[in-house]
């Protein structure tokens, strides 16, 4: 009670939720899968009060858990089991602080959504570029907390390489000002880099100072039917090789993934049948060059070579949000649908075919029945491979082999040359990963950090770093 009536004293009366059909959004993971109790949810709005908030927590001996969208699809934004924690949800600190248009650089509270940092950016005809289905809700701390990728790192790479400065709240407190819009900084150690990707287990990020780009003067977009993964790859090199970093989007999609995306998609339609898709967008930032051209002329060359099977270049800004629409929805369609036993693996792109040829004849082989969605962002390796239980059957009657296929799918991915979390991060689903596949030297290293930053393991217990044998 002392607690709760010193954070109410912090953040205010109706800032510290605790009744239980309050909590209850904030407590359970986007996925529905993970829900255990917190003793309130605190909303604060400045960093001020984070940081007393977090003083009084350490006093009391209470854990936090940052939370930002909840989007997170691995259960790191939601307590874990333990009870003695406090949700810190960082929506009510969501300014836009201050946006330079020379230096182009957008510096943003961590409550601010991703979708209004794109839009802030827009409106001065930059361009900030990650972007992926969740960006209404996700936010600014999160995506940097994850490290999220989504659908243009082919061409900007992922969150990390968007962060020029951070501000952070300490395990002690303290206000850490990194808020740096510096290009060129070689002063020691990047401290920024400890608490990107850290998923809240180092520190609460407040605010950030993000690079901005300029804003394409034109895009094309496309959708192209291939056979398979290893059409797609090819028809991806082929691009790659003739539009360079003017390919800013190559997204996989396989058949059952695609009609489920359009299937949960207000108004989709795919504009034919195909047993995979690829996703395509080239931009341009010249105003003379006309990307629609040279997309068509590069689709109908490898139609005629019989590399894709057929192709529609959207001829309409509407129509290309309506083919990523699409895309976007297929995570949202699946779990609509009853949800599936989801990975995020990365490989060398090389290893693609082998790798899914060898998920399907598992598949086939152990988990008869299961059907397969295989989607996600190809340029990168990055693929999501997600298996849903056999058709009129619940994703409960996969309760008893879950642990086993995500042991299947993800040695796979490993023995591959590649990553067990590509874009996801750990949170508490890819616990038993990091302890497969992770050396005792990168167990070891993460645990010297995390003893150092928060010896009392106040933020984020339970997630990222698995328990000592
Ligand atoms: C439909 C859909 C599509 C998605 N597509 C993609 C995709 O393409 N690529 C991709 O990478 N991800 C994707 N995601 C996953 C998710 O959106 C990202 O992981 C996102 O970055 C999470 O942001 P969030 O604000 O919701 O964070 P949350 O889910 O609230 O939290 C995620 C982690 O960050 C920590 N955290 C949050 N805020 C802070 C803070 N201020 N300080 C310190 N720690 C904090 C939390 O403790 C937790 O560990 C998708 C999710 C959905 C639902």
């Amino acid at each position: 009670m002392a607690l709760l009536a010193a954070l109410r004293e912090i953040a205010g009366e109706g800032a510290v939720l605790t009744a239980p059909a309050d909590r209850a959004a904030y407590e359970t993971d986007w996925r529905q899968l993970s829900h255990h109790q917190a003793l309130c949810v605190v909303l604060p709005q400045s960093t001020a009060e984070v940081a007393a908030i977090v003083k009084l927590c350490a006093a009391h001996g209470v854990a936090i858990v940052p939370q930002g969208g909840n989007t997170g699809l691995v259960a790191g934004g939601v307590p874990a089991p333990g009870g003695n924690q406090i949700i810190l949800n960082l929506r009510r600190l969501h300014q836009i602080r201050a946006l330079d248009p020379v230096g182009d650089t957008i510096t943003a509270e961590a409550g601010a959504t991703l979708h209004a940092v794109r839009e802030a950016a827009a409106r001065a005809n930059k361009l900030f570029p990650i972007s992926f289905g969740a960006e209404g809700s996700a936010q600014i701390g999160g995506i940097i907390s994850t490290n999220a990728g989504g659908m243009q790192v082919l061409s900007y790479g992922s969150t990390r390489a968007q962060v020029l400065g951070l501000e952070a709240v300490l395990a002690d407190g303290r206000i850490w000002n990194g808020l740096s819009a510096l290009r060129k900084d070689n002063t020691g150690l990047d401290l920024k880099q400890l608490f990107i990707g850290a998923e809240g287990t180092l520190g609460i990020i407040t605010a950030v100072t993000l690079r901005l780009y300029p804003a394409p003067s034109a895009q094309a977009c496309a959708l192209a039917g291939v056979a398979d993964v290893a059409a797609a790859l090819e028809l991806f090199t082929r691009l790659r090789h003739q539009c360079g970093p003017a390919l800013t989007l190559c997204e996989f999609i396989d058949g059952p993934a695609m009609q489920l995306g359009a299937a949960h998609t207000p108004g989709g339609r795919l504009p034919f049948g195909a047993s995979a898709y690829v996703l395509l967008e080239l931009s341009a930032l010249d105003a003379a060059a006309t990307p629609a051209a040279t997309l068509e002329r590069l689709l109908v060359e490898t139609l005629e070579s019989g590399l894709t099977q057929d192709a529609v270049i959207a001829q309409s800004t509407r129509e290309a949000q309506g083919f990523i629409a699409m895309r976007e929805a297929v995570s949202e369609g699946e779990l609509r649908e009853g949800g599936a036993v989801k990975h995020d693996i990365a490989v060398p792109l090389a290893a693609i075919p082998e790798t899914v040829a060898a998920i399907e004849t598992l598949v086939a082989a152990k988990y008869p029945g299961c059907r397969l969605n295989i989607f996600g962002h190809l340029g990168d390796g990055n693929l999501h491979i997600n298996i849903r239980p056999p058709a009129g059957q619940t994703l409960a009657s996969l309760a008893a082999r879950k642990t086993a296929i995500t042991t299947d799918v993800e040695a796979l991915a490993v023995a591959r040359g590649g990553s067990f979390s590509a874009e996801h991060g750990i949170g508490q689903f890819r616990l038993a990963g990091m302890r497969a596949h992770k050396s005792a030297v990168d167990l070891d290293l993460m645990r010297a950090l995390k003893a150092a930053l928060d010896p009392q393991n106040l933020f984020n217990p339970g997630k990222l770093l698995p328990a000592k044998d």
